[in-house]
Parts: structure tokens; sequence; C-alpha cells
């Protein structure tokens, strides 16, 4: 631990109230008290921050009811003027960088460089979403019938719901949001319960936003609230898009039900990322690359890397170095400065980790650093855990799962087809990285019978992905692309149009009728 004393639940609670007073968010104005309350809670102490009251079943209806009536006029208010909306919400979240990250550290618990980091991103995609704002290209087609023009138009879709995780608080929404308000939707957002406050602050500066540059109010609406809130939200059918980020349990769940009403989904579930590291692999940049992957934001992202598949000649150099790296990573308060690992979102994620270090244990898994819960004294209610390293003697069952807590399983491979089977041989598919200096390793991994991953890398790790790339993942990971290159298209309608300016009548396929 870094030495440095936790700070308590009360000062943590003025300083989310400070902030969130600062995005223009009067916190009394939520307190509520009664069965339908969602509580703020900080894992820095365990501590409740604030009662806020639930959304209402009939509060949800009316909140998309607004979202689908604004949809009406959104969609005709052209594209580069949608974007100064979104404009003017990068300036505000530039203006409030710190208090968002303040807001993030609080209630998920990254330290302040991650907090940051993930404000930076939100504008960024602002940054981009305004850039696309004229570009929502469509295609001119090559026709097989003289006198006519065959093309393609993209159009806005309609209510977007959005579902998103407690480990992104406010990078997920704004990947959503600032792409979804461009191509002329409007969103309705059912945050984790576990981040209202970090929610109520986006909201506010969005709604801020939306006043000076004259917007409708209703192109936002939040609901606070648990599973069955986002289950309302699903099941309407007036949601065009239902855009969940979670886990793999709780894209099971939503799938089906939007399926159901063939509404469109769009998934971004869990991973079980890898890193290959070749015997060429420079081992000072694995070092570097392996722990900020395995054990940055205390093993909660979903591109934490959670498999090492080194291969067997250098497997005891590189696990001896990890382990001592790991030895010196300072632990404790997310807002002192030296820290670079923080708590895990509840003392339930703990449980979950122990659990699953036993499981690996049972089944010939030696535990060769971490898993120690300190600070317990501090805050018996906290979870602040060192990031374990377990040497697996094959990929077991456990391996295969996604635990979200910082276990590093380590396996051992001889070839590179081994690895690459051993890497693919999990049921998620989201990131993936090599650590090589041999380019036929390189692209062999980057090749289409190589990573099976949405995300694959050479020589960095698995997380921290820039916006301009298309993020998401294939098999259980769901599917679904977010934030930059041509993602925005999942957001929109596609019409193909075929105009006739002759005065003959050619079918197509050369059918005659008539
Ligand atoms: P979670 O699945 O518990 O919750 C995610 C959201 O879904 C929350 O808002 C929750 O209230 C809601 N929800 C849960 N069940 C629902 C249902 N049946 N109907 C409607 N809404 C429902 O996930 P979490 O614990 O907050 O986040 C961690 C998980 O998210 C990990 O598995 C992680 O890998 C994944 N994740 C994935 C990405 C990605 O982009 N692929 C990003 C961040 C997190």
């Amino acid at each position: 631990a870094t030495g440095h004393r936790l700070p308590d639940t009360d000062a943590l609670r003025a300083r989310a109230a400070a902030a969130l007073d600062r995005c223009g968010v009067d916190l009394d104005a939520y307190t509520g008290a009664g069965a339908d309350t969602v509580l703020a809670r900080t894992p820095l102490t365990g501590g409740t921050l604030a009662h806020l009251a639930a959304t209402t079943p009939e509060q949800t209806d009316a909140a998309v009811a607004e979202a689908h009536r604004t949809f009406m006029d959104w969609r005709t208010v052209p594209a580069p003027r949608r974007g100064a909306l979104v404009k003017r919400l990068g300036e505000l979240l530039t203006a409030h960088r710190e208090d968002l990250a303040d807001l993030v550290t609080i209630e998920a618990g990254k330290i302040r460089s991650e907090a940051l980091g993930e404000v930076q991103e939100m504008i960024d995609i602002c940054d981009f979403a305004v850039g696309l704002s004229r570009q929502l290209y469509g295609r001119t087609i090559a026709g097989e019938r003289p006198g006519h023009r065959l093309s393609e138009s993209w159009h806005p879709l309609g209510v977007v719901g959005v579902l998103s995780a407690f480990n992104f608080p406010v990078a997920v929404w704004s990947w959503n949001t600032a792409v979804a308000l461009v191509c002329g939707d409007t969103v309705v957002w059912k945050p984790s319960e576990l981040t209202p406050l970090t929610a109520l602050a986006c909201d506010g500066l969005l709604a801020r936003a939306v006043a000076d540059v004259g917007a409708p109010a209703g192109v936002h609406r939040l609901l606070l609230g648990a599973r069955e809130c986002g289950e309302r939200l699903v099941d309407d059918p007036r949601v065009a898009l239902v855009s969940a980020t979670g886990s793999v349990r709780m894209g099971r769940q939503v799938a089906p039900r939007v399926a159901a009403r063939f509404g469109r989904c769009l998934l971004e579930l869990g991973g079980n990322n890898a890193a290959v590291v070749a015997p060429s692999a420079d081992l000072d940049l694995t070092v570097r690359g392996v722990v900020f992957s395995a054990a940055g934001t205390a093993g909660q992202r979903c591109t934490t890397l959670r498999r090492l598949i080194v291969h067997e000649d250098l497997a005891d150099r590189l696990v001896e170095r990890i382990v001592h790296a790991y030895g010196q990573l300072p632990l404790g308060d997310p807002f002192d400065p030296a820290t670079l690992v923080g708590p895990l979102i509840s003392t339930a994620a703990h449980t979950a980790m122990s659990e699953a270090l036993a499981e690996a244990q049972r089944s010939g898994g030696k535990l060769l650093a971490g898993s120690e819960r300190c600070l317990a004294d501090q805050a018996p209610h906290a979870a602040y855990v060192r990031p374990a390293v377990v040497r697996m003697p094959e990929q077991t069952e456990i391996v295969r799962t996604e635990t979200f807590a910082p276990i590093l399983y380590v396996l051992t491979y001889r070839t590179l087809d081994e690895a690459i089977a051993l890497h693919n041989g999990v049921p998620q598919g989201l990131s993936s990285s090599i650590f090589t200096r041999d380019q036929r390793e390189a692209e062999r991994f980057l090749a289409a019978d190589g990573s099976d991953c949405g995300i694959a890398n050479v020589n960095i790790g698995t997380s921290g992905a820039e916006i301009g790339g298309a993020f998401g993942g294939e098999k259980e990971t769901g599917g679904g692309r977010e934030s930059g290159s041509d993602a925005w298209r999942a957001y929109m309608r596609r019409a193909t149009n075929t105009v006739n300016y002759s005065a003959e009548l050619p079918l197509a396929q050369g059918v005659s009728f008539l």
C-alpha cells in the first residue's frame, strides 16, 4: 500500500456534491427514500454517498415517449447543426474534466490518470462526431439500367436506448451519445446502478449544451435504476436500437428480448483477452505492456489482459519479472498520484476473485503473486486487493471464464499454432495481442487464421484503445462495434434508392412485363 490514508465517506460525499454542483446538478433534487431508491456508493470506502429516487416505470415510458417525439423533428435538423450540439458538449466536458474525473474516481474507483483518461476519451469522441456530422456519406452505385441512378442514403434511426456498465461510467455513454446525436437519433440512457452520480453529471452537462445551442431538451433522457428499469427500456418498441455494454449474462437476457420485437441490438459484452509472448519479444516492453493491461484499472476493464500465453523457453524469466513488477505496484487511495491500483468495485468482486483463484488452484494452478486484501483496517467495507498471477498447467474452465478482477493466468506454448489455438479457445472475442519482433509471427497473428478477436494488436497490450478505431468483439462479446471508423452506421438506417430519369421502364435482370 502507498501509506497514504484513505479519505472518509463524508469527505468523498462532499467532493462529489461539489463536482455535481459545478456541472449544474443539484443533488438534493434527486435524493429520495423508500423502496425504489438507487444507492450511490463509493468503492473507496464502501460507504453510501446518497439515496437517489429511482425512475418509475411510468417515468421510463414518458422518457421514451419524449425522446421519440423529439426524434421526429431532430431527424430533419441538418447533420452539421446537430454536430454543433456535440461540439458544445465537448467544450463543456473539457471545462469540467476534473469534476467528471473526480466522480469517476469516487464511484468507479479509478486512479486519477485513468479517470482523466476516460474523460479525455469523451472529449475525443465529441471531436470525432463533430467531424462525422459532415461525413455521413452514402454511395452512388453503378447500376445496370440506362437512364437510372442507383444510390444509397443514410437516415436517422430513432431512439437509442443505452445500457452501460460500471467500469466505464462516462466513456461508453459518450461513445454512443455523441455519435447517435450527430446521426439524428435521440438517446435514453440507463447507466449502471453503481455509478448514478457520474451519470447525473453527464446528463447535466448535456442539458447545458442543449440550452446553449437551442436544441430540443428531449434529445437525451436519463433513467436511474437497476435491471428492471433497463428491461422496460429494452422492451419498448419505440426504442429502435438498444446499445448494451456489460456482462455476457446481461447480453443473453437483453438480446432475445430485443430480437423478439425485431429491434436492433449493439452488444459490447465481456472479454477474456490474451497476449501471446513469442521468443523474440522485447522483454522490457512486454513487461510494461503486460502489467498495465493486466493490473491497470484493478483488472476491471473489458479489455483487461487475463491470459498470458508465453513461449516455454521464456516463461520462467518473464513470469519472474512480472511477479517482481506486481510486488512494486502501489495500491491504495486512487486520488493519491502515487497509486497505480485502486479498489475493486465491491467486496462481492473480491469474493468472486477469491473463488476463481481457489478454483484455479484446485485445477492445478500455482498462485505466484497477489490476492491479499489490503487496507481492511481502514476500510472494512472496501476491497483493496493485490493483483494476482497464477501459472496454469492448461486452459481450464476457470481460465475460459471472465472473472472481473485482476487475475492473470499464465499458460505456455511450443509452436505458434498451439499458441493461437489456446488464444482462440475461449468463448469471448474482444481484444488480443502478440509480443514479437518476428514479422512473420506478427502477420500470422493478424491474419484470417490468427486472432479471432475484434481487436488484435502487436507489441502493445490488450487494453487502452483509441477512439478512432471501431471498438468491439466477436463471439460472446456480442459482435457490436462502437466509437470510430464506420461504427456510426449502426446508429442509422440505410435506404437504397433507384431513380429513373429516362422515358423508358427497363426492368432489372432483363425481365419483360407489359
Ligand atoms: P452488468 O452486465 O452487470 O450491467 C451492465 C448494465 O446492464 C447495467 O446498466 C445493468 O443495470 C444493466 N442490466 C443488467 N441486466 C439487465 C437486463 N436483464 N436487462 C436490462 N438491463 C440490464 O455489467 P457490469 O458489472 O456493470 O460491467 C462489467 C461487465 O461489462 C464485464 O463483463 C465487462 O467485460 C463488460 N464490459 C464490456 C465492455 C465492452 O465494450 N465490450 C465495456 C465495459 C464493460
